[in-house]
C-alpha cells in the first residue's frame, strides 16, 4: 500500500451543498454560495472586498490587469515560487526581477528587494511560502517609499497572520493592495480548482468587479445599480460556477477543524525531528516571531541534493511519496534567457535540498512516526 503525498480533505457536506446549488437553478457564478464564501472571507480575514476566481493563477492575472502592467514594466518576484506568480505579469509583457530566498527561509529576502527597484518597477509580489508571512512591514515600507503596488501571493496562506512591530496583527492577504489565494486541491482549503482575489485598496474594487465579469459592469447591474450592462474595460471570465462555491463553502464551515488537525500533524513531525536537527543532518522550518504557522507544508532542508535523493528513494521503497518543491524560475527553460544573469544561491539551494513530507487531514499519527523514522534512518 502506498501513502500519497496529499489526499484532498472532504467535510462530508460537499455533495449536499452542491445539490442545493443545483436545485436553486442558478449555476453560473456570483450566486448564493459565491456570496457566502466571499462574505465569510471578508469578515474573517478583513479583506475590503473578495471575489472568488477559478484559480489563484486567475486572481494573479486579474492583479496584473488591475495595476495596468504594460510591456517593459518590471515586477519583483521571488525565484523560488510557482510559475503562476510570474506568469500573470509576463503575459502582460512585464520583465521579472527575481529576488533570492532568505538564508533561513524559502520566502523572498526582504533586504534584497530595494536594490532591484528602478523607474520601471511597478510591483512587489511576496509569496508567503508554506503560509509563513514575509516581513510585511519591511515590504510595505519599501513599496510606500517607491510608490509600488504590493500583491501578496497568498496561495499557501489561508488563515495565517502577520504581527506588525506596532503590535497589530493582520491576516495574510489583507495587507498588500491586492492578494491572491488558491483553493486548488493540494492547499489547506480547496474545491479542486479555485481561488480568490482579495482587494484591500478600495480604489481598485469597482474595476476588479468589471475585470472579473468579462470587462462588463454586470455585477453592479445585478445589484440594481445600473439598468443595463455593457463592455467597460479589459477582463475575462474569472468566476467559478456555483457548484465550486458550494463545495468550497462546505470546507470553510470546517476551517477550524481542518487547521487544528493540520497543526497537530505538523507539530508531531516537528517533535520527531527536533532533537536531530543540525547543519549536517537537516534543518527544520523556521517561523519568524512576526509570523504564525498555518500548517500548509511540513518540509526539511537537507545538506545536499544527494542526501535529499536518498531520503526520497528510501521513503519510496516503503511506499511513501515525498516530493521536492519549486525549481528556481530564473533558471527555467522559459525564462533563463530573459533573466538578468544574477545568481540566486538560496533559491537554488532550496530547489536542490528542500523536501516536503506528506501532510493531509487524514494522515495518522502512526504514519507520521513511520515517515519520521524512515527519514532519520537515512540522516543519522
Ligand atoms: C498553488 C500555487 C499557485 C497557483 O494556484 P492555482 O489555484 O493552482 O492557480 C500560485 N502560487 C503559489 C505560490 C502556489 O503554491
Amino acid at each position: 500500500m502506498t501513502l500519497p503525498f496529499n489526499k484532498p480533505y472532504l467535510s462530508g457536506n460537499e455533495l449536499e451543498y452542491i445539490e442545493q446549488a443545483v436545485r436553486l437553478g442558478k449555476l453560473s457564478g456570483n450566486g448564493v454560495f459565491t456570496g457566502k464564501c466571499q462574505q465569510f472571507l471578508e469578515k474573517k480575514f478583513g479583506f475590503k472586498k473578495c471575489l472568488l476566481t477559478t484559480s489563484c493563477t486567475d486572481a494573479l492575472e486579474m492583479c496584473a490587469l488591475l495595476i495596468d502592467i504594460q510591456p517593459g514594466d518590471e515586477v519583483i518576484i521571488p525565484s523560488y515560487t510557482f510559475v503562476s506568480t510570474a506568469l500573470a505579469f509576463v503575459r502582460q509583457g512585464a520583465v521579472i526581477r527575481f529576488a533570492d530566498s532568505r538564508a533561513d527561509h524559502p520566502g523572498m529576502d526582504e533586504n534584497s528587494i530595494e536594490a532591484l527597484i528602478n523607474e520601471r518597477t511597478k510591483a512587489i509580489v511576496p509569496v508567503h511560502y508554506a503560509g509563513v508571512a514575509c516581513d510585511m512591514q519591511k515590504i510595505m515600507d519599501i513599496a510606500d517609499r517607491h510608490r509600488l503596488h504590493v500583491i501578496e501571493d497568498a496561495a499557501h496562506a489561508i488563515n495565517s497572520m502577520y504581527h506588525f512591530p506596532s503590535g497589530n496583527q493582520m491576516a495574510l492577504g489583507s495587507i498588500g493592495h491586492l492578494a491572491a489565494f488558491s483553493f486548488q486541491e493540494t492547499k489547506n482549503i480547496h474545491c479542486g480548482e479555485g481561488g480568490c482575489l482579495a482587494i484591500n485598496d478600495e480604489s481598485l474594487i469597482d474595476r476588479a468587479e468589471i475585470i472579473w465579469e468579462k470587462g462588463t459592469n454586470r455585477a453592479a447591474f445585478f445589484r440594481g445599480e445600473s439598468d443595463r450592462y455593457t463592455w467597460r474595460d479589459l477582463g475575462s471570465s474569472f468566476l467559478p460556477p456555483e457548484t465550486s462555491a458550494a463545495f468550497l463553502w462546505a470546507q470553510f464551515e470546517n476551517l477550524d477543524t481542518i487547521q487544528n488537525t493540520r497543526l497537530s500533524h505538523w507539530y508531531q513531525y516537528q517533535h520527531h525531528f527536533l532533537e536531530h536537527a543540525a547543519e549536517d543532518s537537516f534543518l527544520l522550518p523556521q517561523i519568524p516571531s512576526y509570523a504564525v504557522n498555518n500548517a500548509h507544508i511540513f518540509y526539511l532542508v537537507f545538506p545536499s541534493l544527494e542526501i535529499r535523493t536518498k531520503v526520497i528513494n528510501h521513503l519510496q521503497s516503503h511506499g511513501i511519496l515525498a516530493v521536492f518543491h519549486y525549481l528556481s524560475l530564473h533558471k527555467s527553460p522559459y525564462y533563463r534567457q530573459k533573466h538578468d544573469g544574477r545568481t540566486l544561491p538560496n533559491a537554488d539551494r532550496y530547489t536542490d535540498t528542500l523536501l516536503r513530507l506528506p501532510l493531509f487531514f487524514e494522515l495518522s499519527e502512526k504514519n507520521i512516526e513511520k515517515i519520521s523514522n524512515l527519514v532519520l534512518e537515512v540522516c543519522l
